[in-house]
């Protein structure tokens, strides 16, 4: 069993994008009040006195959208300059990522990971559901600047969605060709639209190798990170491609990360509910630090038993709150 040591810290639950698969135009998406929203400070002593003492080294920052944050390179700062702290990453739509790339990169941000899910501005627009101006230049530019600026890995993460963008996966994984950088494939699951899941249905991980195998072949490779990704290579491509197969796998026994809501509920596993912790309003009702700790390494000790496979969910399989209220 893997020690575990890394949190997922989303930031805030609104976004930018309405994306189809998470949090989709018109569904009916309840944000936290902003006074229930953890403050930089909380977020901070939370981190310093609580998860850091019980074992916590790795951080990524998520949301919804972590750049919407005012505060976001002043937590990465802070973060970065943890001692305890051996890796920080972050998972981003991309579209503030251009402004935002160097100043995160000076405070200590090292590694990203930027959904893109179409290569076609058109369709991509179809994903976030924008029907203005397309967003599609400005997600790839802060791409190109993060790969300036020297985020390494870079890693893209595409949702494969049948009818949408399922024709574009080669054109996808070429992106791993020339460059170094790192394509994850994640199978789309029935969290944040449902209705699109019955619809669309999934693409697994093992079609879409199949599609890469039989135009290049496909070797075993090698990327640094956290994730549950199975990761390959295009023969002598500079990057890898990674499959995330959390619907046709189950890779709970591998799990090694619980996760914290913007609004301060710390809960160890995406798809069950069970155990979680509201650690703000212990914060902010005065619980004794210690208390919060024992709380948490409580938590710790259940984590093995509280996973996907004996999640609680509906007939269709559909979970209550959308990835971008959980910390995705
Ligand atoms: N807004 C940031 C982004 O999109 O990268 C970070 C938060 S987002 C919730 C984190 C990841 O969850 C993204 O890579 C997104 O594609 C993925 N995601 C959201 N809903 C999903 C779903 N229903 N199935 C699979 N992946 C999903
Ligand atoms: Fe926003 Fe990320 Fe969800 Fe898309 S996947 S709606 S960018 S939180």
């Amino acid at each position: 069993m893997n020690p575990v040591d890394y949190l997922r810290i989303s930031l805030v639950d609104r976004c930018n994008f309405r994306c189809q698969y998470c949090m989709p135009e018109g569904a009916d998406i309840q944000y936290a009040l902003q006074q229930n929203l953890l403050t930089q400070p909380e977020l901070i002593t939370l981190l310093r006195e609580v998860f850091i003492p019980v074992g916590f080294t790795r951080f990524r920052l998520t949301g919804g959208e972590p750049l919407v944050h005012p505060g976001v390179v002043e937590i990465v700062r802070t973060i970065a300059q943890f001692p305890a702290t051996q890796d920080l990453s972050m998972t981003t739509n991309g579209f503030l990522l251009a402004g935002l790339a160097q100043d995160l990169h000076n405070a200590g941000l090292r590694r990203v990971n930027i959904s893109l899910d179409s290569l076609d501005p058109d369709v991509f627009n179809q994903i976030i559901g924008n029907r203005g101006r397309s967003r599609w230049q400005q997600v790839w530019d802060g791409i190109q600047t993060a790969y300036q600026v020297g985020f390494n890995p870079l890693k893209l993460n595409v949702v494969v969605i049948p009818g949408v963008n399922d024709q574009e996966v080669l054109d996808l994984a070429a992106l791993s060709i020339d460059r170094e950088w790192h394509v994850r494939f994640i199978e789309f699951m029935p969290i944040g639209n449902d209705d699109l899941f019955q619809n669309r249905g999934w693409v697994s991980s093992e079609e879409l190798r199949q599609q890469i195998r039989a135009k290049w072949g496909l070797t075993e490779g090698q990327v640094r990170g956290n994730g549950p990704a199975d990761v390959f290579r295009i023969p002598n491509a500079k990057g890898t491609l990674g499959f995330i197969s959390q619907m046709s796998e189950c890779f709970c026994d591998r799990c090694n990360r619980m996760r914290l809501s913007a609004d301060g509920w710390l809960r160890p596993c995406l798809l069950n509910e069970t155990g979680q912790i509201d650690l703000k309003t212990g914060l902010r009702s005065g619980i004794p630090l210690e208390h919060l700790r024992q709380q948490v390494s409580e938590l710790l000790l259940l984590k093995p038993e509280i996973n996907y496979k004996q999640r609680d969910s509906g007939t269709t399989g559909a979970y209550s709150r959308t990835m971008s209220q959980i910390g995705g």
